[in-house]
């Protein structure tokens, strides 16, 4: 294949099948590459370069500074072939979204012209200023220094925008002191917590031969709302917070599933293949397509990579949709619940370990029983759970993600985990202390004999479980939509590191120095008898919407955090401050700081919500309600006027009267707990939680009753029916 074919690819089809005849080509031939990574590496370093920077990228080994200068010169050399003048150091700082400082290649050469100049220094670090980043108290604000770091195990990348083509780097954001101003550099130092700690697992069980890191594999499954562009500018609501914070409902909803996985509406497939496209471009391996069961709602899921950088992945996942929807008159909302009453959209999780020579650690294998090391990871990942399901929850609190957990929808705020028919199975056999067999799930027939038997799982899915065993991953269905998944993965790792660290540290006690293979099953099924008797009450395998288990985990001691405001208390406990110290991923003051943002970003989105509700209900509803009142008023006069009685007008007329007021007295309550301000961010966030939000709700209650009754030459929003069914 030539060059020129790599890089321009032709748009058809035919080509692409074309390319599919040959020998089973790369995506990136197809598609184009627009990263820094294997052959393009490849075809610009030397061997000797290469090798190295491969063992930072494969293995986790320290990257050797020494070639930073030649890997800048061939990212520099590669970059301006694809028409880049700039590069960025790209960041995630701990506003939630990416950041980017540009830089041009150029550099006076003393003679007074320009050269392009791309040192080895310039890729390594950056120097953005740290001061206007949140930094929860880390920074005072004329204390800017901050550094970014160039991450070498996440591809470079060109982004193109508006017609230019930046140089992308992948950094750490850390400030001047050396503390950690940003989503990566914790979950960096969570991804190796776990690899030391599931490493000692493998020298127990005597499987780390040739594995130098165990890694953990993230794939996150993103679920998004499109509508028509020109209602989202006419909806100041969704422009500003992202959702929609009035709105009565549409007639029709999802009550019909009639939209999940239905047929792909033609605008949105023109959208979802231009995503596709540029995604392939970034290297981000986008695999699954398919409407969601609201109505405008789809999903997209890549297949699984590293979680470093699949977080990176993802990041650029939610920029593409959202900078792709205007090229096909479409606004894409990520939030997490755009629409009251209507299907909210998350991220799954899906987790795993492996190791670096790419074996899955939770794969069960065929005769589970019998896999004694899967069952260590397994229960050690129960276990964490269990302990530490107030971390899992704060982990995903926010804001918008308080409309989705807690409320009537899937996943609920109680954190429980599914395992299916046969691990429950053989966790009652390690109870009873011995395990014999593997349920199968068999072929199922399907009575049609010109239908093949397909074979079945051994366990069925539940949709409703917000930690469920998937076959060989755990899906974690929390995370919203918007969310990065970094701070959510941080979490997870840590208290599995915690874990293994545990088990390990048990194994080794009791089975002492070398011990036999018999004495290291006994004592594997001793250990993993007492964790199993312990943690158990965290399985639950239900409908997780029903109200009863509710009740049952309260039985069970599970907490129950509905609002951010009382997870967010989970993260502020000694014990979570020792523990995220205890495996090196936030020192205390880190620590501190991260939930004092999510503190002040759950306030500061809170009181934006309510500020443009009420600027929303006086500019929009009000005086829509109130001409509709006085075309009531006329009609009753006129209509008396000529001698006709017309008692139900008049007390229509008389309700609408009554709504008015109501909303007039909702919307001055609602301000005055808007107004309110306390003088710290905790009890703001409580203040929030108990006063204005209660006081948004009834606003919003009256305004969609208003909405329910105004004629639609009144109405100058954009309705329910029309952003969720105009196609
Ligand atoms: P579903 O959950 O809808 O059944 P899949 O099982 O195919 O879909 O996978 C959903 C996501 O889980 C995909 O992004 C997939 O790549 C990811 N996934 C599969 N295996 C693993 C793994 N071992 N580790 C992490 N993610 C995985
Ligand atoms: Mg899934």
């Amino acid at each position: 294949m030539t060059a020129s074919r790599i890089n321009h690819p032709p748009a058809d089809a035919e080509w692409i099948h074309d390319m599919e005849s040959e020998d089973q080509p790369l995506m990136t031939d197809v598609f184009g590459s627009l990263t820094f990574t294997g052959d393009v590496m490849l075809k610009r370093l030397s061997e000797d370069v290469y090798k190295k920077l491969q063992q930072t990228m494969q293995q986790g080994l320290p990257l050797d500074p020494a070639i930073a200068n030649t890997v800048a010169e061939a990212m520099k050399e590669w970059a301006l072939e694809h028409g880049c003048t700039h590069y960025c150091h790209w960041f995630q700082p701990l506003t939630g979204s990416t950041a980017e400082k540009h830089d041009a290649f150029l550099s006076p050469d003393g003679n007074g012209r320009a050269i392009a100049r791309f040192s080895g220094e310039q890729l390594i670090r950056g120097e953005p200023d740290a001061s206007s980043f949140p930094s929860g108290g880390i920074r005072d604000t004329y204390e800017a220094r901050g550094y970014t770091a160039w991450d070498a195990t996440s591809p470079a990348f060109i982004l193109r925008t508006g017609g230019h083509s930046t140089l992308c780097i992948p950094t750490a954001f850390v400030s001047w002191t050396g503390e950690a101003l940003d989503k990566k550099t914790p979950l960096l130092r969570s991804i190796h917590a776990v690899s030391k700690h599931a490493m000692r697992i493998l020298q127990i069980f005597g499987t780390d031969k040739g594995v130098s890191q165990v890694i953990t594999t993230l794939g996150s499954e993103q679920e998004y709302f499109l509508i028509d562009e020109e209602f989202f500018n006419r909806r100041p609501d969704l422009q500003i917070c992202g959702r929609t914070v009035i709105g009565a409902p549409s007639p029709k909803g999802h009550q019909l599933d009639d939209h999940y996985f239905g047929a792909i509406p033609e605008r949105v497939m023109a959208f979802m293949s231009e995503v596709e496209r540029r995604l392939y471009e970034l290297g981000v391996p986008v695999m699954t397509r398919h409407n969601e069961v609201a109505p405008g709602q789809y999903e997209i899921a890549p297949f699984f990579e590293n979680a470093n950088v699949a977080t990176d992945h993802q990041m650029l996942m939610m920029h593409i949709l959202r900078s792709c929807a205007p090229h096909h008159g479409l606004a894409c909302l990520l939030h997490e619940k755009p629409f009251a009453g209507i299907n909210g959209s998350g991220k799954h999780n899906n987790w795993s370990l492996a190791t670096d020579t790419g074996v899955n650690l939770l794969d069960p294998q065929e005769e589970t029983h019998t896999n004694m090391q899967f069952l260590v990871f397994v229960a050690a990942v129960l276990r964490a759970v269990d302990l530490h399901a107030d971390l899992i929850r704060a982990a995903v609190a926010s804001a918008g993600n308080d409309h989705r957990l807690g409320m009537n929808e899937a996943p609920p705020a109680i954190i429980s985990v599914f395992l299916g028919d046969m691990l429950n199975d053989i966790l009652d056999q390690l109870e009873r202390g011995e395990t014999t067999s593997t349920k199968k799930g068999g072929k199922l027939d399907l009575g049609a004999r010109t239908l093949p038997q397909i074979p079945r799982h051994s366990s069925d899915r539940n949709r409703t479980s917000p930690f469920a065993f998937t076959g060989n991953k755990f899906e974690v269905r929390t995370v919203g939509a918007s969310a990065s998944v970094a701070w959510p993965n941080t979490v997870l790792n840590t208290i599995v590191a915690e874990s293994l660290d545990f088990m390990a540290g048990e194994l080794q006690k009791k089975a002492g120095e070398d011990p036999t293979p018999q004495k290291l099953e006994t004592v594997v099924k001793t250990v993993l008898k007492e964790v199993v008797q312990r943690h158990r009450r965290v399985v639950f395998d239900g409908d997780s919407y029903d109200p009863k288990w509710h009740e049952e985990a309260k039985k069970r001691g599970l907490p129950h955090l509905r609002t951010t405001v009382d997870a967010l208390a989970a993260l502020k406990t000694t014990e979570a401050l020792n523990l995220f110290a205890k495996y090196g991923v936030l020192d205390n003051r880190e620590l501190r700081a991260r939930v004092d943002v999510l503190q002040e970003q759950y306030n500061t989105t809170v009181g934006i919500e309510a500020r443009t509700m009420f600027s929303l209900i006086n500019k929009h509803v009000l005086p829509a309600a109130v001409r509709s009142q006085t075309e009531l008023a006329e009609s009753v006069a006129a209509t008396q006027a000529v001698g006709v009685e017309c008692d139900a007008t008049r007390a229509q007329l008389q309700e609408r009267v009554e709504m008015i007021t109501e909303l007039l007295a909702a919307t001055e309550a609602g301000r005055e707990a808007e107004a309110h301000t306390v003088s710290s961010a905790d009890r703001q966030g409580e203040h929030i939680r108990d006063k204005l939000v209660p006081a948004m709700a009834r606003a919003r209650a009256a305004a969609d009753a208003l909405e329910m009754v105004t004629p639609d030459d009144l109405w100058t929003l954009p309705t329910y029916t029309e952003m969720l069914f105009m196609r």
